[in-house]
């Protein structure tokens, strides 16, 4: 297990250069379309530099975007870094960078739901074949693997439900059939820092900076970071896509990683602490947390992860009623209801046992109560679990 203080001083210097602070302490907002050159020879050499961190145009990136590319791929160990507009377009950018008709993905079955959208929908017009594997398969993954199969997309730990896969196994398996199919991760739950996704033999990990990377619940940016044999054709195909991010989000998003740490670790700590409450609590059946046994896959969570976030779900015992819902959800007074999390401040969500089926194709396990899924902010961890307390006091005294 890697520390997650050992990237504290990458966090706070790295993509800081003179070239791009200008003397400041943080990267300048160069906000540009144009980017003029001095002479022929200037306009000559930008052109040749034009994928490789030199001003072009401003669809390519300015000093800012650079700084910001520069630090993630410090970060996560990468050859280049590819900003998105907001996740899913990193998601789905990533995936059609590297597929053509006829070609099949191999897709975990408890994918963040967009993802499987974008899956079943777009790429299915254009003739490209989804198949959708329990994320708890380990070596049996070699089963779906086809001679035409071309990517396998992991997220770890699942959306919603929190499982975790045995990576390297998925991995080696895949990879012992056909070395050269392109391994991707949604590696938004960890920031980048509690799971290194390069270093399992994965080609790219994807971010929704929107989420831990910004960190304040203001920005939307997608992050994918590649590996060297990736790299050309992910920054590519995105570019022909007209993918791009405004300097004032990556100014942001590169203003966020300064504190990825320590606010992880805070995440950590008050989530652990809420799980632990959680699951001595009689309305609670199980908590998916990946650092509770309870949580399907701990194991590989404790052997590959270097800590947790915030972020996780428990199922009630029982499936709630409208008028449960309504006294639970409506009146919590630090969790508000939202979708995304990722920022400073708590959020609560649920779903009922046959929505989550809906979304988890090839996976047979099923809840019978409702889960409701926790960000657990950096508020005082006492006041959070007193704002949980009194949800299930007024469950109690509903019917
Ligand atoms: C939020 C999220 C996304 C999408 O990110 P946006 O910035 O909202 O587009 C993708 N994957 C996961 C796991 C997410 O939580």
């Amino acid at each position: 297990m890697t520390k997650i203080t050992n990237f504290s001083t990458a966090l706070i210097h790295s993509g800081r250069h003179k070239r791009v602070t200008q003397g400041s302490v943080n990267p300048v907002v160069q906000r540009a379309s144009s980017l003029i050159f001095d002479n022929l020879a200037d306009k000559k050499q930008a052109t040749i530099n034009r994928a490789k961190g030199g001003l072009f145009y401003g669809r390519r990136g300015t000093l800012t975007h650079f700084a910001l590319q520069e630090a993630m791929c410090e970060l996560e160990g990468g050859a280049g870094c590819y900003l998105f507009p907001c996740g899913a377009a990193a998601v789905s950018n990533s995936l059609l960078a590297f597929v053509r008709t006829g070609d099949h993905i191999l897709m975990t079955g408890a994918a963040y739901e967009p993802t499987q959208d974008f899956c079943n929908k777009t790429l299915k017009n254009f003739g490209v074949e989804t198949s959708y594997y329990d994320p708890l398969c380990g070596e049996q993954i070699a089963q779906l693997v086809r001679p035409n199969t071309k990517v396998l997309f992991l997220e770890s730990p699942s959306s919603l439900t929190f499982e975790v896969p045995d990576i390297p196994s998925i991995v080696k398996s895949v990879r012992s059939i056909n070395p050269d199919i392109v391994v991707m991760i949604d590696n938004t739950w960890s920031g980048g820092l509690l799971f290194n996704a390069l270093q399992y033999d994965i080609d790219i990990s994807i971010q929704a900076g929107t989420k831990y990377l910004v960190g304040h619940s203001d920005v939307m940016i997608g992050t994918a970071v590649a590996n060297a044999r990736c790299w050309d054709q992910l920054r590519e195909n995105a570019y022909l896509m007209g993918q791009m991010v405004d300097a004032d989000s990556a100014y942001m998003t590169a203003r966020g990683l300064r504190t990825l740490a320590v606010r992880l670790k805070q995440h950590e700590q008050n989530g652990i602490a809420v799980a632990n409450w959680l699951a001595q609590q009689p309305m609670v059946k199980a908590v998916y947390h990946p650092a509770l046994a309870s949580c399907p896959g701990h194991e590989y969570f404790k052997r590959d992860f270097n800590g947790s976030s915030g972020l996780f779900s428990f199922e009630l015992q029982q499936k709630l009623s409208q008028t449960q819902l309504e006294a639970f959800m409506n009146n919590f007074k630090l969790f508000s209801m939202a979708y995304s999390w990722g920022g400073y401040e708590s959020l609560i969500l649920f779903n009922q046992p046959e929505e989550i089926a809906k979304i988890r194709p090839n996976i047979d396990r099923t809840l019978s109560g409702t889960l409701i899924r926790v960000h657990i902010g950096l508020e005082n961890v006492d006041d959070l679990i007193a704002d949980l307390d009194a949800g299930f006091a007024r469950l109690t005294s509903t019917d």
